[in-house]
C-alpha cells in the first residue's frame, strides 16, 4: 500500500464530510481511525491520486481488499463496485432503521461484498441513530 501524503489525507477526508464513503458511518462516532482507499486497488493499476482514493472504516476497507466488483446475485452478471468518486450514495443505497438496503446492481455487489449488513454494524447504525 502507497504512502498518502498528509495533505491528499486531509483532502479526502474532507471531502468526504468524515464519513465512510461506502457505508456512511462518520468517523467521529467511530473508536478506530478511517483509512484511505484505493477505488481501483493498486494491484489493478490504481493510482494514488485525490480521484482513486476514498475515506473508508476499517470494516469496508478490510472486507473490500484488493477488490473492484463482483457478480451481482441477482443478475449473475459481473458488476463493479459502488465509486464514491462518479457515483452518488442516494442513488444507489437506502438507510433503512440501521440496514443499508441496495438498489441496483452496484448497491448490491458493494454491500454484500464489504458487509454492510453484518448484525454489529448495523446495531452500531442504530445505536447512532438513537444518540441523535
Ligand atoms: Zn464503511
Amino acid at each position: 500500500m502507497s504512502y498518502v501524503p498528509a495533505t491528499l489525507r486531509r483532502l479526502v477526508t474532507q471531502r468526504a464530510g468524515d464519513k465512510c464513503e461506502y457505508c456512511q458511518f462518520p468517523q467521529t462516532a467511530s473508536l478506530f481511525a478511517f483509512e484511505m482507499e484505493h477505488i481501483i486497488a493498486e494491484k489493478h493499476d490504481g493510482i494514488t491520486e485525490s480521484e482513486n482514493l476514498a475515506l473508508s472504516c476499517p470494516y469496508c476497507n478490510r472486507f473490500k481488499g484488493s477488490d473492484i466488483g463482483s457478480i451481482d446475485p441477482e443478475t449473475g452478471q459481473l458488476t463493479p463496485f459502488f465509486n464514491p468518486r462518479l457515483q452518488q450514495w442516494s442513488d444507489h443505497f437506502r438507510l433503512e432503521g440501521g440496514t443499508i438496503v441496495p438498489l441496483t446492481p452496484e448497491g448490491r455487489v458493494t454491500a454484500k461484498i464489504l458487509q454492510f449488513n453484518l448484525l454489529e454494524r448495523i446495531l452500531e447504525r442504530q445505536q447512532l441513530s438513537n444518540s441523535d
